[in-house]
């Protein structure tokens, strides 16, 4: 193994780090007070070609390895989580179904666009019947000469609401299900039928919209159909292979919070006196302290692994994936409790971002799979060996 990454990628993980202290921590509170990332923000955002990070080259984005994408997650997510979710629609869950398995014409009309941040993306599964048990969708396409016709509502999609472009997936064949009668179908935002319904009211990541999507005799082309005829009945599999590179996504987020986290409890816990002495001099903080640095180290190792697997091996890292979810997102759910915990009565208050992180990365343990269905997922890969 060797995490080392290349200079071009070292230089790119320094200007992400700049952006995120000069320009985006500084709006932080903005954002969560507005609940909306400013135009201009957004705009940057793109001039650094943080939307297409995870697309390849020849579509016009970055093309960077999973290894150094978890890593501009990590420098992202040390700030406002929803500037993270702002860009990783178009990097991992809205764009991953096309670059591995979309048609070279659907690659061509429609990477490009997404890796610049012209078109954002959405990735719209779930629905009020069918979350863990995404098989159970009631999404229906139907076929109707050379158009299939779409009914049926979805919710909680990210970026729902400004995605110019959503993975729709929806039962093809009522018998099959997931064994072959899942189709994944790319739906442009204009379609008739296709509309936004409730932007949910949510305990955090506020400056990143959810959203219900309406489906009501929604006509597609056939080549809407991603892969193509060849891939009509296959979208399970599409959607579970985008979700694992997603959880790396997500576990990135993770640990980056954490160790921002643990930055702040470290200089909260240098300058807070009580008893008349820095709170650091006292051993119950200090092993707060040794104990998120360790779990930290222990998550960062796992990731990186994962994701350097991801890239050397070209094999699947379902398992892999999985745990480095479960292990990070539930490692940074410890250390937010102790971040909390070393602020004191400021921990519990707005003036400082904790309570927000701690709040945010609530989230990391559902989205994507819950803790339960990765510790699902890793016990029915290992009983497969
Ligand atoms: C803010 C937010 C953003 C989201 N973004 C998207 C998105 O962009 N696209 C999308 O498609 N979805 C999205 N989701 C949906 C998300 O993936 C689901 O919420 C998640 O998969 C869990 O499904 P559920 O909410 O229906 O919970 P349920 O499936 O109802 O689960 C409830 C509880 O039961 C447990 N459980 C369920 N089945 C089992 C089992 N077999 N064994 C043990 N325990 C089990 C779960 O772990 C959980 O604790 C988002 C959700 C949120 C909250």
């Amino acid at each position: 193994m060797d995490f080392t990454i290349p200079e071009e990628t070292r230089l790119m993980l320094q200007s992400v780090r700049r952006f995120v202290e000069n320009e985006l921590e500084p709006i932080s509170r903005q954002v969560e007070e507005e609940d909306r990332i400013p135009d201009e923000v957004v705009q940057s955002m793109r001039e650094l070609g943080l939307f297409g990070l995870a697309i390849p080259r020849e579509y016009g984005g970055l093309g960077l390895s999973t290894l150094a994408e978890v890593m501009v997650y990590e420098e992202l997510s040390r700030t406002n989580a929803c500037f993270r979710t702002r860009i990783a629609t178009n990097n991992g869950i809205g764009s991953q179904g096309i670059v591995l398995d979309g048609t070279e014409e659907q690659k061509r009309r429609y990477l490009p666009r997404l890796a610049s941040g012209e078109w954002t993306a959405c990735f719209a599964l779930s629905e009020p019947e069918a979350g863990s048990d995404a098989a159970g969708i009631r999404t229906t396409a139907v076929r109707d000469g050379d158009h299939w016709v779409i009914n049926g509502r979805k919710h909680f999609i990210t970026n729902g609401d400004i995605a110019d472009l959503a993975t729709v997936f929806a039962v093809t064949d009522p018998q099959k299900r997931a064994r072959g009668g899942i189709t994944a179908f790319l739906v442009e935002r204009g379609t008739p039928g296709f509309s936004v319904g409730t932007v949910e009211r949510k305990m955090g990541m506020r400056g990143s919209h959810t959203c219900e999507l309406i489906f009501e005799d929604c006509r597609v082309p056939a080549d809407s159909v991603i892969g193509g005829e060849a891939m009509v009945g296959q979208g399970f599999k599409t959607a579970m292979k985008t979700l694992d590179k997603g959880r790396l996504g997500v576990a990135a987020s993770a640990l980056g919070a954490a160790q921002r986290l643990l930055e702040l409890s470290r200089d909260y816990a240098r300058q807070r006196v009580q008893f008349g002495r820095p709170i650091a001099e006292f051993q119950a903080i200090r092993f707060m302290l040794a104990e998120m640095a360790t779990q930290i180290y222990a998550a960062r190792q796992m990731l990186y692994h994962a994701a350097w697997l991801r890239d050397h091996t070209g094999r699947p890292v379902t398992g892999q994936a999985a745990m480095a979810k479960l292990f990070c997102t539930e490692m940074a759910g410890r250390v937010a409790d102790m971040a909390l915990q070393i602020h004191g009565g400021m921990g519990y208050m707005k003036e400082l971002p904790v309570e927000r992180f701690y709040r945010d990365l609530r989230l990391t343990r559902i989205y994507e799979g819950t803790s339960e269905i990765q510790r699902l997922v890793i016990a029915r890969e290992l009983l497969k060996e």
